[in-house]
Protein backbone atom coordinates (compact mmCIF):
# COMPACT_ATOMS: atom_id res chain seq x y z
CA UNK A 1 0.00 0.00 0.00
CA UNK A 2 1.16 3.63 -0.84
CA UNK A 3 2.56 5.09 2.17
CA UNK A 4 0.48 8.30 2.86
CA UNK A 5 2.09 11.85 2.05
CA UNK A 6 1.62 14.04 4.87
CA UNK A 7 2.15 17.73 4.19
CA UNK A 8 5.37 18.29 4.18
CA UNK A 9 6.11 14.80 2.03
CA UNK A 10 4.12 16.17 -0.59
CA UNK A 11 5.64 15.82 -3.90
CA UNK A 12 5.67 19.44 -4.84
CA UNK A 13 7.53 20.34 -1.49
CA UNK A 14 10.79 21.79 -0.89
CA UNK A 15 10.99 19.02 1.67
CA UNK A 16 11.65 16.39 -1.04
CA UNK A 17 13.26 18.62 -3.77
CA UNK A 18 15.27 21.67 -2.45
CA UNK A 19 16.15 22.95 -5.88
CA UNK A 20 14.26 24.88 -8.47
CA UNK A 21 12.35 22.77 -10.87
CA UNK A 22 13.33 23.44 -14.27
CA UNK A 23 10.19 22.73 -16.60
CA UNK A 24 11.16 22.85 -20.48
CA UNK A 25 8.66 23.89 -23.45
CA UNK A 26 10.79 23.04 -26.40
CA UNK A 27 13.42 25.61 -26.31
CA UNK A 28 11.92 27.31 -23.40
CA UNK A 29 13.28 26.47 -20.15
CA UNK A 30 11.09 27.93 -17.35
CA UNK A 31 12.29 28.32 -13.32
CA UNK A 32 15.35 28.55 -11.29
CA UNK A 33 16.26 31.88 -13.53
CA UNK A 34 14.66 31.21 -16.63
CA UNK A 35 12.15 33.69 -16.90
CA UNK A 36 9.43 33.56 -19.61
CA UNK A 37 6.88 35.42 -21.46
CA UNK A 38 3.49 33.95 -22.63
CA UNK A 39 1.84 36.12 -25.29
CA UNK A 40 -1.29 36.27 -27.06
CA UNK A 41 -4.86 36.57 -27.48
CA UNK A 42 -7.60 34.96 -25.01
CA UNK A 43 -9.57 33.06 -28.05
CA UNK A 44 -8.06 32.18 -31.25
CA UNK A 45 -10.28 33.36 -33.59
CA UNK A 46 -8.80 33.33 -37.25
CA UNK A 47 -6.00 32.45 -39.19
CA UNK A 48 -4.91 36.27 -39.54
CA UNK A 49 -5.70 37.32 -36.32
CA UNK A 50 -3.91 34.28 -34.66
CA UNK A 51 -0.51 34.37 -37.03
CA UNK A 52 -0.28 38.13 -37.40
CA UNK A 53 -0.60 38.26 -33.51
CA UNK A 54 2.18 35.51 -33.32
CA UNK A 55 4.24 36.94 -35.68
CA UNK A 56 4.00 41.04 -33.45
CA UNK A 57 4.55 39.24 -30.11
CA UNK A 58 7.74 37.27 -31.07
CA UNK A 59 8.93 40.13 -32.34
CA UNK A 60 8.45 42.03 -29.66
CA UNK A 61 10.69 39.40 -27.28
CA UNK A 62 7.69 37.11 -25.98
CA UNK A 63 9.16 32.95 -25.12
CA UNK A 64 5.92 31.48 -26.12
CA UNK A 65 2.48 31.86 -27.94
CA UNK A 66 -0.53 31.23 -25.53
CA UNK A 67 -4.36 31.45 -27.43
CA UNK A 68 -7.90 29.26 -26.08
CA UNK A 69 -9.12 26.92 -28.82
CA UNK A 70 -11.87 26.01 -26.20
CA UNK A 71 -13.10 28.66 -23.85
CA UNK A 72 -14.59 28.15 -20.68
CA UNK A 73 -17.38 30.79 -20.78
CA UNK A 74 -19.54 31.83 -18.27
CA UNK A 75 -22.48 31.97 -20.35
CA UNK A 76 -23.38 29.34 -22.79
CA UNK A 77 -24.09 31.57 -25.42
CA UNK A 78 -20.67 33.57 -24.96
CA UNK A 79 -17.98 32.58 -28.19
CA UNK A 80 -16.92 28.89 -26.93
CA UNK A 81 -13.89 28.82 -29.35
CA UNK A 82 -12.74 27.40 -32.60
CA UNK A 83 -11.96 23.95 -31.14
CA UNK A 84 -10.08 21.72 -33.32
CA UNK A 85 -9.72 24.75 -35.91
CA UNK A 86 -8.24 26.73 -32.99
CA UNK A 87 -5.79 24.17 -32.67
CA UNK A 88 -4.80 23.74 -35.90
CA UNK A 89 -4.38 27.61 -36.28
CA UNK A 90 -2.15 26.87 -33.14
CA UNK A 91 -0.09 24.64 -35.00
CA UNK A 92 0.73 26.74 -38.11
CA UNK A 93 1.68 29.14 -36.10
CA UNK A 94 4.14 27.57 -33.99
CA UNK A 95 5.03 26.17 -37.55
CA UNK A 96 5.82 29.72 -39.26
CA UNK A 97 7.50 31.63 -36.09
CA UNK A 98 8.72 28.81 -33.97
CA UNK A 99 6.84 29.43 -30.73
CA UNK A 100 5.95 27.14 -28.53
CA UNK A 101 2.39 27.19 -27.88
CA UNK A 102 0.40 26.82 -24.43
CA UNK A 103 -3.76 26.35 -25.04
CA UNK A 104 -6.20 25.14 -22.25
CA UNK A 105 -7.50 21.79 -22.29
CA UNK A 106 -10.87 21.03 -20.86
CA UNK A 107 -11.59 17.67 -21.66
CA UNK A 108 -9.12 14.55 -21.40
CA UNK A 109 -11.01 13.39 -24.23
CA UNK A 110 -8.81 16.25 -26.39
CA UNK A 111 -5.31 14.56 -25.39
CA UNK A 112 -4.31 13.37 -28.86
CA UNK A 113 -5.76 16.54 -30.45
CA UNK A 114 -3.18 18.78 -27.74
CA UNK A 115 -0.41 15.81 -28.84
CA UNK A 116 1.71 19.04 -30.91
CA UNK A 117 0.70 21.40 -28.15
CA UNK A 118 3.93 22.12 -25.61
CA UNK A 119 2.06 23.61 -22.40
CA UNK A 120 -1.42 22.53 -21.55
CA UNK A 121 -3.04 25.07 -19.91
CA UNK A 122 -5.39 23.54 -17.16
CA UNK A 123 -8.08 26.91 -16.37
CA UNK A 124 -9.21 28.40 -13.24
CA UNK A 125 -11.90 26.82 -13.41
CA UNK A 126 -10.71 23.69 -13.59
CA UNK A 127 -8.29 23.68 -10.94
CA UNK A 128 -10.41 21.38 -9.18
CA UNK A 129 -11.19 19.31 -11.85
CA UNK A 130 -9.54 16.20 -10.38
CA UNK A 131 -10.15 13.62 -13.51
CA UNK A 132 -8.58 16.02 -15.88
CA UNK A 133 -5.14 16.98 -13.52
CA UNK A 134 -4.75 12.74 -13.48
CA UNK A 135 -5.52 12.41 -17.00
CA UNK A 136 -2.56 15.37 -17.87
CA UNK A 137 -0.50 13.71 -14.92
CA UNK A 138 -0.37 10.46 -17.16
CA UNK A 139 1.17 12.29 -19.99
CA UNK A 140 4.88 13.97 -20.10
CA UNK A 141 3.67 17.62 -21.60
CA UNK A 142 4.47 20.62 -19.09
CA UNK A 143 0.95 21.67 -17.57
CA UNK A 144 0.56 25.24 -16.59
CA UNK A 145 -2.31 25.33 -13.79
CA UNK A 146 -4.15 28.16 -13.06
CA UNK A 147 -4.88 29.14 -9.50
CA UNK A 148 -8.93 28.39 -8.62
CA UNK A 149 -10.87 31.71 -8.61
CA UNK A 150 -11.02 30.99 -4.54
CA UNK A 151 -8.40 28.68 -4.25
CA UNK A 152 -6.00 29.02 -1.04
CA UNK A 153 -2.21 27.95 -1.44
CA UNK A 154 -3.10 24.87 -0.20
CA UNK A 155 -5.57 23.71 -2.70
CA UNK A 156 -3.77 25.03 -5.44
CA UNK A 157 -0.85 23.20 -4.58
CA UNK A 158 -2.42 20.21 -3.89
CA UNK A 159 -3.98 20.55 -7.25
CA UNK A 160 -0.69 20.39 -9.02
CA UNK A 161 -0.31 17.06 -6.46
CA UNK A 162 -2.29 15.42 -8.67
CA UNK A 163 -0.41 15.75 -11.92
CA UNK A 164 2.88 15.19 -9.66
CA UNK A 165 1.45 12.00 -8.10
CA UNK A 166 0.38 10.39 -11.32
CA UNK A 167 4.31 10.89 -12.81
CA UNK A 168 4.61 14.04 -14.61
CA UNK A 169 7.01 16.47 -12.57
CA UNK A 170 6.61 19.13 -15.26
CA UNK A 171 3.98 21.50 -13.44
CA UNK A 172 3.82 25.67 -13.78
CA UNK A 173 1.81 27.34 -11.16
CA UNK A 174 0.22 30.50 -12.25
CA UNK A 175 -1.24 32.73 -10.07
CA UNK A 176 -4.35 35.18 -11.90
CA UNK A 177 -5.71 36.68 -9.21
CA UNK A 178 -8.67 35.41 -6.65
CA UNK A 179 -12.25 37.11 -5.78
CA UNK A 180 -12.62 39.27 -3.05
CA UNK A 181 -14.69 42.02 -2.21
CA UNK A 182 -12.97 44.33 -4.48
CA UNK A 183 -15.21 44.71 -8.07
CA UNK A 184 -13.23 47.45 -10.02
CA UNK A 185 -10.75 44.90 -10.98
CA UNK A 186 -11.95 41.76 -12.25
CA UNK A 187 -10.10 39.92 -9.48
CA UNK A 188 -7.38 40.72 -7.10
CA UNK A 189 -3.77 39.92 -8.16
CA UNK A 190 -2.34 38.04 -5.13
CA UNK A 191 1.21 39.14 -5.18
CA UNK A 192 1.99 37.31 -2.19
CA UNK A 193 1.02 34.03 -3.85
CA UNK A 194 4.93 34.58 -6.05
CA UNK A 195 6.67 34.68 -2.77
CA UNK A 196 5.03 32.11 -0.97
CA UNK A 197 4.22 29.53 -3.81
CA UNK A 198 8.00 29.65 -4.11
CA UNK A 199 8.71 29.31 -0.93
CA UNK A 200 6.09 26.61 -0.27
CA UNK A 201 7.15 24.67 -3.60
CA UNK A 202 9.88 23.84 -6.36
CA UNK A 203 7.80 24.35 -9.19
CA UNK A 204 7.93 27.74 -11.57
CA UNK A 205 5.83 30.18 -10.56
CA UNK A 206 4.08 32.95 -13.34
CA UNK A 207 1.73 35.38 -12.77
CA UNK A 208 -1.06 36.53 -15.20
CA UNK A 209 -1.81 40.19 -14.76
CA UNK A 210 -4.73 40.19 -17.42
CA UNK A 211 -6.89 38.13 -16.01
CA UNK A 212 -6.06 39.44 -12.59
CA UNK A 213 -7.23 42.93 -13.30
CA UNK A 214 -9.48 42.54 -16.54
CA UNK A 215 -8.24 46.13 -17.51
CA UNK A 216 -5.28 46.69 -20.28
CA UNK A 217 -4.07 49.77 -18.64
CA UNK A 218 -3.10 48.04 -15.44
CA UNK A 219 -1.77 45.16 -17.07
CA UNK A 220 2.16 46.85 -17.09
CA UNK A 221 1.77 47.73 -13.23
CA UNK A 222 1.19 44.30 -12.52
CA UNK A 223 2.95 42.57 -14.85
CA UNK A 224 6.15 44.37 -13.00
CA UNK A 225 5.04 43.79 -9.66
CA UNK A 226 4.72 40.45 -10.12
CA UNK A 227 8.16 40.53 -12.12
CA UNK A 228 9.96 42.24 -8.97
CA UNK A 229 7.81 39.63 -6.65
CA UNK A 230 10.21 36.89 -7.94
CA UNK A 231 7.89 35.09 -10.83
CA UNK A 232 9.43 33.16 -13.12
CA UNK A 233 7.54 34.77 -16.07
CA UNK A 234 4.17 36.02 -17.00
CA UNK A 235 1.33 35.22 -18.92
CA UNK A 236 -0.07 38.47 -20.80
CA UNK A 237 -3.41 38.51 -22.86
CA UNK A 238 -2.53 40.20 -26.85
CA UNK A 239 -5.22 41.29 -29.08
CA UNK A 240 -4.24 42.92 -32.45
CA UNK A 241 -7.85 45.10 -32.25
CA UNK A 242 -8.83 44.92 -28.20
CA UNK A 243 -12.19 46.31 -29.15
CA UNK A 244 -13.48 43.69 -31.08
CA UNK A 245 -11.66 40.62 -29.28
CA UNK A 246 -14.61 37.69 -29.04
CA UNK A 247 -13.31 37.13 -25.36
CA UNK A 248 -11.16 39.35 -23.01
CA UNK A 249 -10.76 42.28 -25.09
CA UNK A 250 -10.89 44.89 -22.21
CA UNK A 251 -7.89 42.95 -20.98
CA UNK A 252 -5.64 42.59 -23.83
CA UNK A 253 -2.62 44.69 -25.00
CA UNK A 254 -1.88 45.83 -28.31
CA UNK A 255 0.98 44.26 -29.47
CA UNK A 256 2.56 48.03 -29.69
CA UNK A 257 1.31 48.10 -26.18
CA UNK A 258 3.14 44.74 -25.44
CA UNK A 259 6.12 45.47 -26.85
CA UNK A 260 6.86 48.82 -24.85
CA UNK A 261 5.97 46.62 -21.89
CA UNK A 262 8.59 43.69 -23.01
CA UNK A 263 11.37 46.30 -22.99
CA UNK A 264 10.44 47.47 -19.13
CA UNK A 265 10.28 43.79 -18.58
CA UNK A 266 13.77 42.95 -19.73
CA UNK A 267 14.95 46.23 -17.67
CA UNK A 268 13.83 44.84 -14.69
CA UNK A 269 15.29 41.66 -14.84
CA UNK A 270 18.24 42.51 -16.07
CA UNK A 271 18.04 44.86 -13.24
CA UNK A 272 17.14 41.99 -10.96
CA UNK A 273 19.71 39.66 -12.17
CA UNK A 274 22.48 42.40 -11.76
C1 LIG B 1 -7.51 32.24 -20.11
O1 LIG B 1 -6.30 32.07 -19.92
O2 LIG B 1 -7.98 32.77 -21.14
C2 LIG B 1 -8.43 31.90 -19.00
C3 LIG B 1 -9.70 31.56 -19.24
O3 LIG B 1 -7.83 31.98 -17.80
P1 LIG B 1 -8.39 31.63 -16.33
O4 LIG B 1 -8.62 30.17 -16.33
O5 LIG B 1 -7.25 32.06 -15.44
O6 LIG B 1 -9.64 32.45 -16.11
MN1 LIG C 1 -8.81 35.18 -21.35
Amino acid sequence: MEEIRYKEKMLYSRELHPDDTIVQAGEVSIGRGGFAVIAGPCSVESESQIMGIAEAVKEAGADMLRGGAYKPRTSPYDFQGLEAEGIKLLLKAKQETGLPIVSEIMDAGNLDLFEDIDVLQIGARNMQNFALLKAVGQTDKPVLIKRGISATYQEFLTAAEYVLSEGNPNVILCERGIRTFETYTRSTMDIAAVPVLKQLSHLPVLADPSHACGRSELVGSLALAATAAGADGLMIEVHSDPKLALSDGRQSLTPQQFAELMKKIRALTGALNA
